[in-house]
């Protein structure tokens, strides 16, 4: 895993490299039994264009705006109470639209386990914990908000 374009904490042991545990070799599929399209190969912050990009395992390349990501912060300030938090966007945040400011800007981002970033904002707020999961959930490209739009039905 690649993580490029803003600084990074080098508390984390596995971002920037893909060591994902002490005893693993660093193949995801042995020490990461989590879904595995949901875990990314890379992380680039476009700084100059404001938006994050996630490269997933399945190949999907997700772009989000940086505003968007600072709609969604999933903390439990932002979400109104910690009975608001919920492992998947709100709908509601793809129909917010912030201005850019200090707010809508990254500081740094910071690996929080192997399961989330910790989105630091250049406001000071950094309550957020972005999972792979969550992040996946908030693709804003048309593909995944078709998909996202229709009741989440058993195949079979
Ligand atoms: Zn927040
Ligand atoms: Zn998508």
């Amino acid at each position: 895993m690649v993580v490029s374009g803003c600084p990074i904490r080098s508390n984390s042991k596995w971002l920037g490299g893909i060591r994902l545990s002490k005893t693993g070799d660093g193949r995801i599929g042995e020490t990461f039994p989590m879904n595995q399209t949901e875990f990314p190969q890379r992380i680039t912050l476009n700084k100059k264009e404001n938006f994050l990009e996630i490269l997933w395992q399945d190949g999907h390349l997700s772009q989000y705006p940086l505003p968007l990501l600072r709609a969604a912060c999933p903390c439990a300030t932002c979400r109104g109470g910690h009975e608001n938090m919920r492992s998947e966007p709100d709908p509601m945040v793809f129909a917010v639209k912030l201005s850019d400011s200090p707010a809508t800007r990254i500081d740094q981002i910071e690996a929080t386990g192997q399961y989330a970033i910790t989105i630091h904002w250049q406001d000071g707020h950094h309550y957020g914990i972005y999972t792979w999961h969550y992040l996946r959930a908030l693709c804003p490209c048309s593909e995944c908000r078709g998909i996202i739009h229709g009741e989440d039905t058993p195949s079979s």
